[in-house]
């Protein structure tokens, strides 16, 4: 038996997988992968795929990127792990200097956790925690984006509202205020997104101004709702909601966890509006994709609202076992080294334009709906009619239908519902591009007959 067939058939008897419905896997191969190089992931018979999603959008330049090995190679050498909690390690240092150069004016200090949900439960428990300190106990409530996506434990849970994973738990859940996403697509007939954008804005001024009381923060994804579909909206919200948090003493808490590290055409996505948030999550492509982390940087003002004598009782008691893991922070020191050296967002701006030319004739496809593109996120709106935008039924699948049509012909999309995207490692090339285009507009093709 081919060890692509034995690692499945052994995997489906002891594994459980992530975001999937097991009985899928009765007639969906599972595909074991040996190795990645670049932009492709090889399995064990030697054929390709080509990661047009980045691995769950946490690649950045490319898989077995040898920079970022090496240092991770070269730290194994020295320290594995250390307890971070009276204890300390130069990548920790190096990585939290390196990540306040290159964020937002304003951030002074760096919490570490290793992985986005857990970066969120921190920026929702540091919020309500330094009002608290601050001596009010009020707010406890956040307002979140309608169509937002902050993870799966049970805090950042709370603030998603991506009814998929949040309707089932719904009733362990905090009840945030939603409000209106200034999405793009939701825009009426003849809306441009910038009213659109500043109509939402409005909605969420009005509603800051009734709860400021009772509310903490503000959660938002700047510029691009990633579960919800790459919803897109333009930087003008984010102006308008530092504002309105300023306005009405509410903190904002950016979580760029998939934006961030140049994502969508500046290094930070708040950059695009020139605001720094209270709090800034950060995840995913911080170690381009080769070991779990993640950080929350936040600002002098909240860390002062924690220091005092131990017996005030201010503390940040929160704490995970693999806070600021070395190997990890030694391959986030090696992606802000390459920010720092090379001008990625430049190279970028040259691929996002070929990525926009390969992506332009499927405008013109009769159940396609949307084309939308934010710097290297780009995805396309599937429906069954193009002119009321009526979308398939759910239960036709036929995001599924894409997906198995790109892993035959060795493409890795993964359409979130009927919307397929392309979030591809930065390193693709044109030819790479020009494929996954190819590839993708048969499976949308096949897919929609
Ligand atoms: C992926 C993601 C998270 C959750 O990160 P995990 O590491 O999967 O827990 C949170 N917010 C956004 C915007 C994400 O894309």
């Amino acid at each position: 038996m081919s060890m692509n067939k034995e690692l499945a058939e052994r995997d489906l008897r002891v594994l459980w997988h992530p975001c999937t419905q097991m009985h899928d896997h009765e007639s969906l191969p599972m595909v074991p992968i040996a190795r990645g190089e670049g932009a492709w992931l090889v399995d064990h018979d030697g054929k390709r795929y080509l990661d047009a999603i980045s691995s769950w959008w946490v690649n950045l330049f490319g898989h077995g990127h040898p920079g970022i090995r090496a240092a991770i190679a070269a730290q194994l050498e020295r320290l594995e792990h250390v307890i971070l909690a009276g204890f300390t390690h130069e990548p920790a240092v190096q990585l939290a200097e390196g990540l306040l150069r290159l964020a937002p004016p304003g951030l002074a200090r760096v919490f570490y956790a290793d992985n986005g949900s857990s970066a969120i439960e921190v920026a929702l428990k540091m919020s309500f925690h330094a009002w608290r300190n601050a001596g009010n106990t009020r707010k406890q409530r956040f307002v979140a984006l309608s169509g937002s996506y902050h993870g799966e434990t049970l805090g950042a849970l709370s603030v998603t509202d991506v009814p998929l994973y949040r309707e089932t738990y719904a009733p362990l859940l905090m009840q945030p205020i939603f409000v209106p996403s200034p999405d793009s697509y939701a825009r009426a007939d003849g809306e441009s997104p910038a009213a659109y954008a500043a109509r939402c804005a409005d909605v969420l001024d009005a509603t800051l101004a009734e709860h400021a009381e009772d509310i903490s923060a503000l959660i938002l994804e700047p510029l691009v709702q990633g579960a919800a579909g790459m919803r897109m909206y333009p930087p003008e919200y984010l102006r308008r909601a530092r504002q309105a948090c300023d306005r009405h003493g509410v903190h904002l808490i950016a979580d760029e966890i998939m934006v961030g590290f140049g994502r969508t055409g500046t290094l930070f996505a708040c950059e695009q509006a020139a605001i720094t948030p209270d709090f800034l999550c950060l995840s995913k492509g911080i170690t381009g994709g080769f070991l779990p982390l993640a950080a929350v940087l936040t600002t002098q003002s909240i860390y002062d609202a924690f220091y005092a004598e131990y017996q005030a009782r201010r503390a940040f008691l929160h704490s995970h076992s693999y806070t600021g893991n070395p190997l990890a922070c030694a391959a986030a020191c090696a992606v802000v080294e390459m920010f720092e050296r090379e001008d990625w967002i430049a190279r970028n701006r040259g691929t996002a334009q070929q990525l926009a030319n390969a992506i332009a004739p499927l405008r013109d496809h009769p159940n396609v709906a949307d084309v939308r593109q934010t710097g290297m996120i780009a995805a396309v709106e599937l429906v069954r009619d193009r002119a009321s935008r009526t979308p398939f039924d759910w239960r036709e699948r036929r995001g599924l239908k894409v997906y198995r049509h790109g892993l035959q012909r060795g493409v890795l999309l993964r359409p979130l519902g009927d919307v397929v995207y392309f979030l591809p490692p930065y390193c693709i090339s044109p030819d790479e591009i020009a494929l996954m285009l190819k590839v993708a507009t048969e499976a949308i093709n096949n897919a929609v007959e």
